[in-house]
């Protein structure tokens, strides 16, 4: 938590005024600590270092065969309009010589995704952190999600899902490695018995 925190908290305390309502209503007296605290943790990707992150979460393997990590869970806050945006992503890549920890993996996607972004450029990020922090001979990412903002107001499009990838190094130059990555993660996953 950063010094900035009282300063939010008198910021919601001014929004809920100006919403028309009353901060000193019981339900909303914590409210301004809850969001501030709230808010926070949800920005925190800003205060996260990459390079701690990926010394952390990297390791000497000699393979170069195609990773991938699927379903890896994720929540956003989109940048127009401070709404979630939640889904799921998807990445794949070839190492060469140094591979993610898997838990790892879905700590850079937080690292990003606690930030206030726009999904394609998200998506782009995590792509290029992982390429450029291993090497790696091509990284393919997926992220398909759903964005409160268009859930909740404006279209009111509550099944929409907004789709979008970015596909680096041998994932964009070879047809053959990208349609490996799509069948994979379109794969029904295993069944728990
Ligand atoms: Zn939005």
């Amino acid at each position: 938590m950063r010094g900035n925190n009282e300063a939010v908290q008198r910021l919601v305390k001014k929004l809920l005024v100006e919403l028309g309502e009353d901060p000193k209503r019981e339900g909303l007296v914590a409210t301004p600590k809850r969001v501030a605290a709230s808010l926070a943790y949800l920005t925190s990707g800003y205060r996260m270092d990459l390079n701690t992150l990926i010394n952390e979460a990297c390791f000497a393997q000699e393979t170069t065969s195609m990773i991938v990590v699927k379903d890896i869970e994720l929540y956003s806050l989109c940048e127009h309009h401070l709404l979630p945006f939640y889904g799921r992503c998807y990445i794949g890549y070839i190492p060469r010589g140094r591979v993610f920890g898997v838990s790892k993996i879905a700590r850079l996607v937080d690292m990003f995704a606690r930030r206030l972004q726009i999904q394609e450029r998200l998506t782009e990020e995590i792509a290029y952190a992982i390429k450029d922090s291993i090497n790696a001979d091509g990284v393919g990412v997926m992220i398909e999600a759903r964005h409160l903002c268009m859930m909740m107001r404006g279209v009111e499009k509550q099944n929409s899902m907004l789709v979008t990838s970015a596909v680096l190094g041998v994932f964009r130059s070879n047809p053959a490695t990208r349609d490996e990555f799509l069948s994979i993660i379109n794969r029904p996953n295993m069944q728990s018995s």
